[in-house]
């Protein structure tokens, strides 16, 4: 990780210092000014819906810098470009990340040089179309377009792949590596903007400001599905919440129906649980329940398999399309996986810990979501009074 984090940190300084064909005019210095005081003003104004935003997102965080960054490709040789960035960047870095998720400087560092390096590959393009600047662009009108579009589409698609072995999350899903469609819909936008925004600055400069407001509210509206992602989330564990889950459930339960297809139910109760916040405290009992949590994510790996929290230490899991044999190996699995689990608190770790879990299929047990959870709960309930740790389906109970 930080070879590569050198490797690309490295790269980015070589081609900045390499030569350049556009020499830097008046008018260039002052077209890095008006992005700097832009880009400034707007992740001011915007601080406020960013912070939620920040608080919110689960998945990887595109900032909108690209709408100024992008705008520098198409206008900036490169040294003024790696000013640009590096100024918009340590402006953010000191206003937002450091105070609200303490992101230390080396990360700044590598996310400014894969930027730097997204733009360059962009120039390039730009180059190789055989156009320096936006303003080259402006007498060819279809070519010049099209080398826009190919430079927009290369700075996207360059940081989609540099940002990868970055990841820290790292998961299965392409959501966790490549960030949701709402994510990648605001960089779109964002470097749509920076297009229109390097063609004003090219021609009519005054009426880049233009370019505010419509920035501010797709902030706004991005914050806004962020939201209601949250709304559907557990915030302790990441899992689904009560609300989220429900409502997926009943999705799943209407198709199966529909379809005459099964699937299955299952309800975890943690073992002895009292005891763990009793002899470790609280705080390391909220651990134990996310390493719970990522443990039973692990376990189910089919598509369209839902897991949630119904509060304390009760989980629920959705199995679509399982039928009898299978849904009793998926709750093995993971109730093996919970007893295997070793969770650290400080000098010591956790372990022992054990789950009883319930399960029912989808129409033999119920033919509504409240029945499957009742006979889920019954089957929870009958493993937990005869010595817990074990998985019992509720149809082999008479
Ligand atoms: P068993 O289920 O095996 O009968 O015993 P238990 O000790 O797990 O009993 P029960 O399920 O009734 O207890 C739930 C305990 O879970 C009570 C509470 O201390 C703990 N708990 C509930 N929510 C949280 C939480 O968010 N964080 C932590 N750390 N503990 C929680
Ligand atoms: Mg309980
Ligand atoms: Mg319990």
């Amino acid at each position: 990780m930080i070879v590569y984090c050198l490797l690309t940190e490295v790269t980015a300084v070589v081609l900045t210092l390499r030569p350049y064909p556009v020499a830097v005019d008046r008018r260039t210095a002052l077209i890095l000014v008006a992005l700097l005081v832009l880009g400034v003003l707007q992740s001011e104004t915007g601080r406020r819906v960013e912070r939620i935003r920040r608080r919110v997102s689960g998945t990887p965080h595109i900032n909108m810098t690209s709408v100024w960054t992008f705008a520098g490709v198409l206008l900036l040789p490169p040294l003024l470009l790696w000013v640009l960035v590096c100024g918009l960047y340590a402006h953010l870095a000191i206003r937002s990340w450091y105070r609200l998720q303490r992101v230390p400087a080396s990360r700044t560092i590598s996310n400014a040089a894969i930027i730097l390096l997204s733009c360059y590959a962009a120039q390039a393009v730009l180059r190789v179309s055989g156009l320096s600047d936006i303003r080259s662009t402006l007498g060819h009108s279809w070519a010049g377009t099209f080398a826009v579009a190919a430079a927009g589409a290369t700075f996207f698609v360059v940081n989609a792949l540099l940002v990868l072995p970055a990841r820290r999350e790292i998961g299965r899903t392409p959501e966790a590596l490549f960030g949701t469609w709402s994510d990648n819909g605001l960089e779109v936008a964002t470097l749509c903007l920076g297009a229109l925004n390097a063609l004003a600055l090219a021609t009519l400069p005054g009426l880049v400001v233009l370019v505010l407001p419509p920035l501010l509210l797709l902030h706004r509206t991005v914050l806004v599905k962020q939201l209601e992602v949250a709304a559907h989330r557990d915030e302790k564990t990441g899992l689904y919440n009560t609300n989220g889950w429900h409502s997926l459930a009943e999705r799943t339960l209407a198709t199966a129906s529909r379809q005459h297809s099964t699937f299955g139910l299952l309800m975890l109760d943690l073992d002895h649980f009292k005891q763990v916040n009793d002899t470790y405290g609280h705080l390391p009992g909220d651990a134990v329940l996310r390493a719970v949590a990522e443990a039973i994510i692990a376990a189910v790996r089919g598509r369209g398999d839902a897991v949630g929290r119904f509060g304390g230490e009760e989980f629920v899991v959705l199995l679509p399309g399982i039928a009898h044999p299978d849904i009793g190996a998926a709750a093995e699995r993971i109730r093996r996986a919970i007893s295997a689990l070793t969770v650290p608190v400080g000098q010591l770790s956790i372990t022992g810990l054990s789950v009883s879990i319930g399960m029912a299929i989808y129409p033999t047990a119920g033919t509504s979501l409240q029945r499957l959870l009742d006979a889920a709960d019954t089957a929870l309930y009958h493993a937990k009074a005869t010595g817990r740790n074990k998985v019992v389906h509720v149809a082999d109970l008479v």
